[in-house]
């Protein structure tokens, strides 16, 4: 392996440019994969521009990673060369502790290796995410990809959709239930097309009026749009869970007054300040306000035999890798349907100059 093309942030307020980066040789248990699709997560502009306050420079984003199995371990029994795998945001962890036992490696006593912008034990310095042509990852945090799914499409999956997946089969989404899904973005399009097969009666909340013939079809039931606050005071009441993908700061309270007695509503979007919350907004109809992150690699490989059985993939735009600052602005204004894909071929082609 040795030096592979790569894009990166340099500075917090700099754009995202070419850079050589090394991989290690795959060791005993390792595959190396050629990088061939690379989703775009909202997660990774916040690590871009350090807006968690935890980023280290360079960094390479990236963890929504599909490609060609290239090379493998003496060890490695789970792939073969030429096979297609799938990576998402976590790349190792402590594999001992009791919530890896439990198959909650995100949430690993000793912190979760992450795909990218982690100390890498094995390699030295960070790790280097999936806007880049190769990458070498041991076989126990590497997915299985259906056959029966578009390639591109599935790409996505490895973060928005598990981070979606997660919490509705946690909390027994199924025939009868209303689920709200807030912010139709990455996160949020999974979470219709998921809550939907699972069976659940949908409504959209969102700031953008343009998404509503898509989230209809999408598999959306009914979409209000969360700026006319009159349209949400009708739904008072009306949910038996909430998830809500949104990324920037907005009002938690308006949320929870749409949620039945015993409701939950689930953050899954992250935005970098902290919110206000009433407790009157939980206390009255004792309403749960929880979190949740990605998924385990277990739970991420059902996620993805559940979407081949439901024939579930997302809905893309696909860019080269020279667009990905221009695709970071439009995501930031919600101007994404409903998720961006590096076609990595365009940085083997000698998009790097250094
Ligand atoms: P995204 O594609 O940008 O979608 C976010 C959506 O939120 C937008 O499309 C927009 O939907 C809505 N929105 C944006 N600004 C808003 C505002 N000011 N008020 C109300 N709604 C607003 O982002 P994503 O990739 O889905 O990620 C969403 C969030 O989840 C990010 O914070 C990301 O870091 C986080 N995340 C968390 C996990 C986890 O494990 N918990 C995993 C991945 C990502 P409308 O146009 O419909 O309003
Ligand atoms: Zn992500
Ligand atoms: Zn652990």
């Amino acid at each position: 392996m040795n030096d592979v093309h790569a894009y990166a942030a340099p500075a917090a307020d700099a754009p995202l440019g070419a850079l050589n980066i090394n991989r290690r040789e795959p060791g005993a248990d390792d595959v190396e994969i050629e990088i061939l699709y690379c989703g775009v997560c909202h997660s990774d502009i916040h690590t871009a521009r350090n807006e968690w306050a935890n980023t280290v420079y360079p960094v390479v984003p990236g963890h929504e990673i599909v490609g060609r199995i290239t090379a493998v371990g003496n060890n490695v029994s789970k792939f073969k060369v030429g096979e297609m795998a799938g990576v998402g945001c976590m790349v190792d962890s402590c594999r001992v502790c009791p919530q890896c036992a439990a198959g909650d490696e995100q949430f690993c006593e000793k912190g979760n290796v992450g795909t990218y912008n982690s100390p890498d034990a094995k390699s030295g310095g960070r790790t280097y995410g999936g806007y880049s042509t190769h990458i070498v990852v041991d076989q126990a945090f590497t997915l299985h990809i259906p056959e029966n799914l578009d390639l591109k499409g599935v790409a996505p999956l490895l973060c928005a959709g598990i981070t979606t997946y997660s919490p509705l089969k946690r909390h027994n989404i199924s025939k009868g239930k209303k689920v709200a899904i807030v912010g139709l973005g990455g996160l949020g399009h999974m979470g219709v097309k998921i809550a939907a097969a699972m069976g659940a009666e949908v409504t959209v909340i969102s700031t953008s009026d343009n998404k509503k013939p898509d989230a209809e079809k999408l598999g959306a039931n009914h979409f209000v749009n969360s700026k006319r606050p009159e349209e949400l005071k009708a739904l008072a009441n009306s949910f038996d869970f909430i998830l809500n993908t949104v990324s920037a700061p907005h009002d938690y309270n308006v949320l929870l007054a749409l949620l039945k007695t015993n409701g939950t509503m689930v953050l899954v979007g992250a935005p970098p300040e902290p919110a206000a919350i009433m407790g009157f907004s939980l206390i009255l109809g004792r309403k749960v306000l929880a979190g949740s992150l990605i998924g385990g690699i277990a739970e991420t490989q059902e996620m993805l035999d559940f979407c081949s059985e439901h024939n579930i993939v997302s809905d893309i735009e696909m860019i080269k890798m020279d667009e990905i600052n221009e695709a970071y602005e439009r995501i930031l204004k919600s101007d994404v349907k409903y998720r961006f894909v590096i076609d990595m071929a365009s940085l083997k082609d000698g998009a790097n100059s250094n």
